[in-house]
């Protein structure tokens, strides 16, 4: 065959491979746009699973009515600008591609009207160049962002859908995430038309109130009995929640890492916690806990992989051991007052 230009369609469907796995990671992509933008109030709306709509509102700053094309079309974003942006990255997304992958393997529509602009409008992509549709709209300060039949034209994509029930198992374990990573935003999920979760902000950064949000998450038992603590150096921080080793779930779904406020699943990590736990716990049981870890942005590389599931530490030895000598020393304490309390 000849060398041809791929159609634009095509070209953004191929990107969509690498972002688009399920309707949870749609959800994730809409999250964080609506966070980058400043978003304090989310509704989302799921039916069957995802795969027939996903629709996300936010409060945030909304798109100015000349920019609505740009936020649709591939390698356009408002978050970097030059590659000293991107050696360190402060928001959540930054690659310019989601809403233009995702348009590009499901019927998507976006509605926006920033505080500024006195009316709202509705763009959407049509056909193999994704020309961009701008109409007039009704819509309050803020963003929707409605997408329906997810997988309709990439029919070995649509293959792999799992059940609803399966799919919206995992929209939920994205929303957990966010919502454990941002206590500041008010979160309403509904599926199939019922509510089916909500997450009142946390006004007041008080134990008592984040415990609340964490028995939402994480389950009341946890929550209740969890070890807090924080822990810094001249440049790294970490605070978090760890169930004492008695405690321990005999499951690892209780187990969140965010890094910079950004939901991770990291080897490091989770190897430094388990190295931390390993003589505390038996046998059965996995480190149950929700851990933040904060660091300068250009210690850590988040252009690893497409998702944005993995970050690279520039100091890979620190931050392991940083990790592992807090929460050691913290499960050590916590077990010396144990045999105090046993003895006395
Ligand atoms: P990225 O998030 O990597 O910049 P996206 O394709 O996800 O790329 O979004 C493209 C652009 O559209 C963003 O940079 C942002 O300017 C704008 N945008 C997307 N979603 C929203 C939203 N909910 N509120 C405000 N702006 C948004
Ligand atoms: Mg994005």
């Amino acid at each position: 065959m000849p060398i041809k230009q791929l159609p634009v369609e095509l070209a953004n469907q191929i990107a969509a491979g690498e972002v688009v796995e399920r309707p949870a990671s749609i959800v994730k992509e809409l999250v964080e746009n609506a966070l980058d933008a400043n978003a304090t109030q989310l509704t989302i709306d799921i039916d069957a699973g995802g795969a027939k709509r996903i629709r996300i509102r936010d409060n945030g700053s909304g798109i100015a009515h000349d920019e609505l094309a740009l936020a649709l079309s591939r390698h356009a974003t408002s978050k970097i600008a030059d590659i000293d942006d991107l050696e360190a990255i402060t928001s959540l997304g930054f690659r310019g591609e989601a809403l233009a992958s995702i348009s590009s393997v499901s019927r998507l529509r976006l509605v926006s009207k920033p505080a500024t602009q006195p009316e709202a409008w509705q763009a959407w992509a049509e056909g193999k160049d994704m020309q961009v549709r701008i109409e007039p709209a009704s819509h309050p300060d803020g963003t929707t962002v409605d997408i329906q039949d997810v997988f309709y034209n990439t029919p070995a994509r649509r293959k792999f859908l799992r059940t609803d029930k399966t799919e919206f198992s995992h929209i939920d374990e994205v929303i957990k995430r966010i919502a454990l990573s941002r206590w500041d935003v008010d979160i309403t999920v509904n599926h199939n038309g019922k509510r089916v979760r909500h997450y009142p902000a946390v006004r007041e950064q008080q134990q008592a109130h984040l415990r609340r949000r964490l028995a939402k998450v994480c389950g009341s038992s946890f929550a209740q009995d969890a070890l807090y603590f924080q822990q810094q150096t001249h440049d790294m921080q970490i605070e978090g929640w760890l169930a004492a080793p008695e405690q321990c779930r005999y499951q690892g779904d209780v187990q969140y890492s965010f890094v910079n406020g950004r939901m991770m699943k990291d080897k490091l990590i989770n190897h430094a916690i388990r190295q931390a736990y390993e003589s505390f716990l038996t046998a059965e049981r996995v480190p149950t806990f929700a851990i933040y870890l904060k660091l300068p942005a250009d210690q850590v590389d988040v252009n690893v992989h497409p998702a944005k599931h993995e970050v690279r530490f520039h100091q890979q030895r620190q931050v392991h051991d940083f990790i592992l000598q807090t929460v050691k020393q913290l499960l050590f304490a916590h077990n010396q007052s144990q045999i105090d309390h046993d003895a006395a």
